[in-house]
């Protein structure tokens, strides 16, 4: 399809380039024709008026005005044209030659980005329906076992109904993340932009999961200075709820969880420390990956999740041109480091 698409946009950079080759070369064969021609004219007038005066006895005849005038004979008149001709046919097969080369190289440079994009949205539908197949293929089976037995009691019954009720959570999560994830995909509109309090934004974020926190016993130190900045207010929210979110989910019960932030030059960094489980150095580098998750939060006791938290977040990171990054180390924790220009 791209190989076709590069062609069809190749044919037509070098139609519109020959079009104006070949408008130009018309032009200038007319131009120059005339202009050979009138020169010509002129050259005859003076050349009879100089022998005219100079030998009364004039006559285009006569043998020294012949050899004169045989330069300006018809015959080299249109010699002269058949080599213009001939000169404005090579230099158009040049401008060919070139123009298709150049046209199929500017056609692929032009197409790779759309390339890119098309590949990227085939493999987030492949992925997204790969991850929906598992909470689906669960939900039908557990279905099709219950309503099979017949024997099935009411609180077996309840016991398949409460099953798919996890199940359809899960994919309601799924389809929550998802449309999150195409939400910041998007190229974010400027206006969205406003000045915002740090302070206000990363407490209503703490206020979002503090439950989660307590249900753990774990303790949320908010020591965000309240400093203003300009910023998608909704998009920061998200932002800080995932990375909290995540504290809590992989560090052990009773742990603490740090927020705290610092003015550079501007630019503000706001890190969300834990005393979790910690993410390997071969995994570091893959968590901001769709769908992705480190190996010890991928074990089931730890925490559920879909891989996606992360990659929303670099999504919103890169709306506000910033950059997120992680330092960690197994079994003693993980420290993650946003950093925001304060003004756009
Ligand atoms: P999810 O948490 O739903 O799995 P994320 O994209 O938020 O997805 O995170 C990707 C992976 O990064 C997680 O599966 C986990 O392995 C790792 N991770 C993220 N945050 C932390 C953290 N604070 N501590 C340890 N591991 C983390």
């Amino acid at each position: 399809m791209f190989h076709s698409a590069r062609l069809h946009l190749t044919g037509w950079y070098l139609l519109i380039i020959m079009l104006i080759s070949i408008s130009f070369s018309v032009v200038i064969y007319k131009v120059l024709s005339v202009e050979v021609q009138r020169f010509d004219r002129l050259q005859r007038g003076k050349l009879e008026r100089t022998f005219t005066l100079t030998n009364p006895s004039f006559s285009p005849a006569y043998p020294a005005t012949k050899a004169v005038l045989v330069s300006f004979d018809p015959e080299l008149l249109s010699e002269t044209q058949r080599r213009l001709t001939n000169s404005l046919i090579f230099i158009n097969t040049l401008i060919f030659v070139l123009a298709g080369g150049l046209g199929y190289w500017l056609a692929g440079r032009t197409l790779w980005p759309i390339k890119e994009m098309i590949e990227e949205q085939n493999q987030f539908i492949t992925d997204s329906s790969h991850e929906l197949r598992t909470p689906l293929t669960s939900l039908k089976s557990g279905l099709e076992i219950g309503l099979r037995d017949t024997e099935l009691t009411l609180a077996d019954a309840r016991q398949v109904m409460t099953e798919s009720i996890e199940e359809v959570n899960k994919l309601v999560t799924l389809s929550d993340g998802l449309l999150q994830l195409a939400q910041y995909q998007k190229p974010q509109n400027r206006t969205t932009f406003t000045t915002v309090s740090l302070a206000e934004v990363s407490q209503k974020a703490v206020n979002q999961v503090k439950t989660l926190a307590k249900n753990k016993q774990q303790v949320i130190k908010n020591n965000i200075q309240n400093l203003k900045l300009e910023a998608n207010p909704d998009g920061l929210q998200d932002l800080l709820v995932i990375l909290i979110d995540n504290a809590i989910k992989y560090s052990p019960d009773k742990s603490t969880i740090t927020l705290s932030s610092q003015k550079t030059d501007g630019s503000v960094k706001i890190r969300v420390s834990d005393e979790g489980i910690g993410i390997a150095d071969h995994d570091q580098t893959h968590i901001f990956d769709r769908f992705y998750r480190a190996d010890l939060a991928r074990s089931k006791s730890v925490a559920t999740g879909y891989g996606l938290g992360l990659s929303i977040a670099k999504k919103i990171v890169a709306t506000h041109q910033g950059t997120l990054t992680v330092a960690s180390q197994e079994k003693k924790g993980s420290t993650f480091t946003v950093t925001l220009p304060l003004k756009h």
